[in-house]
């Protein structure tokens, strides 16, 4: 069971009476894990180099100790928090929120995509925890109108993410504003060894928690079939006629499949959303909020969705175009068993794929079976 821990409480933590009632009010009982082990690690003020499988509540692993520390009265940036996507910002400071509803502190939620200005207006007010992307971060910060020269602590979320090759000025930049003694938590599922350099250079002595040892996409079962392309929207309307789909997520490799695939679920009579990067941000703002609140079964996306979207509701992830490596196998797959719930996964692998399976298969130590002709429903 993912969530079972040691038996520590919240109120063992030592945290404000404030940030206790807003961690019950958000429906939290005990910290899973990773919240147990690196909240107390991260108030203690280590930098922390954390990796736990996804949906264990990594984000209020981070998201306590940072709103443990501000102090409201002060009239500054006391946390960033960077994500590599605008949704899960989003996301992201939500989470925030809901924590600090008593609290009385600032969140404010900044990306790339929105008004300049607005942000600009808005950062006149204090701000106490900023949530962003590296961009719009970066670009605030250059302009003096974030001030990051006294904020103590900087969290990475999807940390190996934003220390890949796409974010790394960005991120180098981003850290000359902060003052040398700040703490710097990373947090991820996955770590390669980019990670390794970018932590030996800026983090000082980080402790580091490993909690991946379980298998990483336990409770989600993994089918394939062999689809040829001009197969595949025939055996996607049989898995939507066949399946319990209470949400389902649908992954292609590339924009313009996207919009096709939008287009022909509709046809099919389907409900459908889609999602990915060429859309304009509030578009896509609207798609994931209006998917998360149930406004449609299905959602069509790029791997724009990928990275730590938690959407408890999505029982189903196909792949329609099978991913080009394991870890964003991975990224998309757990997109359903979020939190100890069960998932399925369907794997629609044309003919020139099947070296891609095989080899993702053998990378995560992972079994991906042969869909078979009945699906449990008691598996998802
Ligand atoms: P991760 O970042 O590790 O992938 P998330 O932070 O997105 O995971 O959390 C996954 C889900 O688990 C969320 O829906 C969150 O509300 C829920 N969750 C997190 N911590 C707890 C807890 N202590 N008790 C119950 N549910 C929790
Ligand atoms: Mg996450």
């Amino acid at each position: 069971d993912v969530t079972a821990t040691k038996g520590t409480g919240f109120e063992d933590l030592d945290l404000k009476r404030e940030l206790l009632m807003g961690i019950f009010e958000a429906g939290f009982e005990k910290p899973s894990p990773i919240q147990e082990e690196a909240i107390p690690i991260a108030l203690a003020g280590r930098d922390i180099l954390a990796r736990a499988k996804n949906g264990t509540g990594k984000t209020a692993a981070f998201a306590i100790p940072a709103l443990q520390q501000v102090h409201p009265a002060l009239n500054k940036t006391q946390a960033l928090i960077l994500t590599p996507t605008r949704e899960l910002a989003l996301q992201t400071s939500q989470v925030c929120r809901t924590l600090a509803k008593h609290l009385g502190i600032n969140i404010m939620v900044t990306t790339g995509g929105t008004s300049l200005r607005d942000d600009i207006i808005r950062l006149n007010e204090t701000v106490h925890v900023i949530v962003g992307t590296p961009g719009r971060v970066l670009d605030l910060a250059s302009r003096k109108i974030v001030d990051l020269s006294e904020c103590p602590l900087f969290i990475m979320d999807e940390a190996d993410k934003l220390l890949s090759r796409e974010f790394t000025t960005v991120i180098e930049q981003l850290l000359a504003f902060f003052p040398k003694d700040r703490q710097t938590l990373l947090f991820s599922a996955t770590f390669p060894l980019a990670v390794k350099h970018f932590t030996t250079k800026h983090l000082n002595k980080p402790y580091e928690i490993n909690l991946m040892d379980e298998l990483t996409l336990r409770g989600i079962t993994q089918y394939y079939a062999f689809v040829e392309e001009s197969q595949k929207l025939r055996c996607l309307n049989t898995l939507f006629s066949k399946l319990q789909i209470n949400q389902s997520i649908i992954f292609c490799n590339s924009t313009s499949r996207v919009e096709l695939l939008a287009r022909k679920i509709t046809e099919l009579g389907y409900s459908c959303y889609y999602s990915h990067a060429r859309m304009p941000q509030d578009a896509r703002n609207k798609v994931f909020h209006e998917f998360r609140n149930g406004g449609c079964r299905n959602l069509v996306c790029t791997d724009l969705l990928t990275r730590g979207i938690d959407i408890q509701a999505v029982n189903v992830v196909i792949n329609f175009d099978f991913p080009k490596t394991a870890e964003t196998y991975l990224h998309r797959i757990g997109r359903s068993g979020r939190f100890g719930h069960l998932g399925l996964a369907i794997n629609l692998v044309s003919w020139n794929d099947r070296f891609n399976l095989y080899r993702i298969e053998q990378e995560l130590g992972v079994e991906i079976k042969p869909i078979p002709a009945q699906i449990d429903g008691a598996l998802y």
